[in-house]
């Protein structure tokens, strides 16, 4: 794959804003370079190459430097993927379905046509379908792994086969990896130059407020996102917290544990409801469910003072919501109202018998 070919046409030729602070910030500089106030601590421009943030990213991950960028949230990344790679009006996308709606959004803003495939019944990919769907113009295939809103993971050997047929950049949305007991596809990223990775802080990271996501890719796709990304892309504030919950990230790994244990605990209990038609698995913060009547069930929810996403618009998804894994307190509240609800319809049916 050659990334130069990849580009939008005025991209290749962009010359990117040169902001006053290139050079490394040293102690003892006097910097009268980029007009700032020099009396208070948040008076200095961040650095836009993101040094320490990416150096840190790269020790804590073993990945080379030059192969990680950070955004403002991975939807910064994604957006800026379809910036770099798409040229509006001819260009098209390949996107599974259903999954993350993020993807159809960048793509729509950018004028680029996306090619909705849809995933086999059990939320498995269908290579050969996705293959189909492509042609000459197309220059990228999302794939979010493991799947919002089916929880599952891809198989890895079917992903390989698109890295390896593919003529793109076959990007692989982690935002839920840590949840998960798959495939770290960051540790293959110098294998595949066509291969994009997405984590973020935004999930087990519990950081979503501060609007954090992070990719690995080959050094050119990572070379063409930094001359195109706003400078100043991430605040100084954001990204020295990310750099002290990279160095007590065992809190993390706690949460994360938690979690898991709490989601194998709703899924148990779900599975024994009469009104549950279907508990998929998952390997993300969420389990997607099918009812027999989703509508009842989330209207039930609500009235209890209980959000959950109800998807049951979404193709494959008739009947189902998508409930987020909480605090335990919340998670056995959640089970209370719902054992309740299916008690009432058992009960309404025996009664009409
Ligand atoms: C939540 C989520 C993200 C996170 O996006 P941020 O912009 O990093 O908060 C990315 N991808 C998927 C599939 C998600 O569900």
């Amino acid at each position: 794959m050659d990334v130069n070919l990849l580009m939008r046409e005025n991209v290749q030729n962009l010359a990117p804003y040169s902001s006053a602070r290139s050079l490394n910030i040293g102690a003892d500089l006097v910097l009268l370079d980029a007009n700032e106030n020099p009396f208070d601590v948040y008076g200095r421009y961040p650095d836009p190459s993101q040094r320490s943030l990416r150096m840190a990213l790269s020790d804590y991950y073993s990945v080379d430097f030059d192969r990680v960028l950070a955004g403002n949230g991975s939807d910064e990344l994604i957006d800026l993927l379809f910036r770099a790679f798409t040229e509006p009006g001819s260009s098209n996308v390949v996107v599974p379905q259903p999954t993350y709606g993020m993807y159809d959004v960048a793509s729509s803003l950018q004028n680029c046509n996306v090619r909705k495939v849809l995933l086999n019944d059990d939320f498995s990919l269908n290579v050969d379908r996705l293959l189909a769907a492509t042609d000459g113009e197309t220059k990228m295939i999302f794939l979010c792994s493991p799947n919002n809103p089916s929880g599952n993971e891809f198989l890895t050997v079917e992903i390989e086969k698109l890295l390896r047929s593919f003529n793109g950049l076959v990007v692989i949305d982690q935002a839920y990896v840590d949840f998960s007991s798959g495939t770290l596809w960051r540790n293959r990223i110098s294998e595949f130059s066509n291969l994009v990775v997405l984590q973020t802080f935004s999930k087990a990271w519990g950081m979503a407020a501060l609007r954090v996501g992070f990719m690995f890719a080959d050094p050119q796709v990572i070379d063409v996102l930094v001359r195109i990304k706003l400078p100043y892309n991430l605040n100084e504030v954001t990204q020295r917290l990310v750099l002290e919950r990279l160095q007590n990230s065992s809190v993390v790994d706690f949460r994360t544990k938690v979690v898991k244990e709490e989601r194998s605990l709703l899924r148990t209990a779900l599975q024994k409801m009469k009104m549950v038609n279907q508990v998929y698995w998952s390997e993300a913060n969420f389990v997607l469910v099918k009812f027999f009547n989703s509508n009842l069930v989330f209207n039930r929810l609500i009235d209890r003072g209980i959000v959950v996403r109800n998807r049951s618009e979404e193709p494959l998804c008739e009947n189902a919501l998508r409930i987020s894994i909480g605090k335990p307190t919340e998670n056995r509240l959640l089970i209370r109202v719902l054992e309740e609800l299916d008690a009432e319809l058992n009960q309404n049916v025996k009664l009409e018998v």
